[in-house]
């Protein structure tokens, strides 16, 4: 769970769980986040600055400490937040391709010697066999030998999770 602070489009500033940054991108994006006080569901990120930028605000807060909610000018950052949050969301989905890219290329491109990898990769290192790309299965343990060896093995990414 993760506890994000929330402004509105009329500043008011509030708080909510959700169980991931993921889950709370949809929520938002399908207006069921709303906000306490206007009900409003375009709702941002409240900018979590440090104490340093929000001193006057910190001290107001403080000083007129009742149910007047206090003004935010919060809103000409709101803007940038949610822009910050679709680049995210873009960047991973670009990731995600190429993670899959590369783990169908590895693959295609490879020799499965399943559990014989260790020994497989020690020989081709050793010059027994002819070097060729070779995938297979290796512990913790055996994959760390190889590379302390000065064997440049390397774990294969799993595939991302698709979406729904
Ligand atoms: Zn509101």
């Amino acid at each position: 769970m993760i506890k994000y602070a929330l402004i509105c489009e009329a500043d008011h500033e509030f708080e909510s769980w959700f169980p991931d940054s993921a889950s709370y991108d949809k929520q938002v994006k399908r207006g069921l986040v709303a906000c306490p006080l206007c009900d409003s569901v375009k709702v941002s990120k409240a900018i979590m600055a440090p104490n340093v930028a929000r001193k006057d605000q910190d001290r107001a807060i403080a000083a007129d400490n009742d149910d007047v909610p206090t003004p935010t000018p919060a809103a000409a950052a709101s803007a940038p937040q949610v822009q910050d949050i679709a680049l995210l969301d873009e960047q991973q989905q670009q990731l995600r391709g190429m993670i899959r890219e590369l783990h169908e290329k590895i693959v295609a491109n490879t020799d499965d010697v399943g559990e014989n990898f260790p020994e497989e990769a020690r020989k081709m290192h050793d010059g027994e066999t002819p070097a060729r790309s070779i995938r297979g299965k290796a512990s913790f343990e055996e994959a760390r030998e190889l590379l302390e060896d000065g064997i440049p093995v390397l774990p294969i990414p799993d595939l991302p999770e698709e979406r729904n």
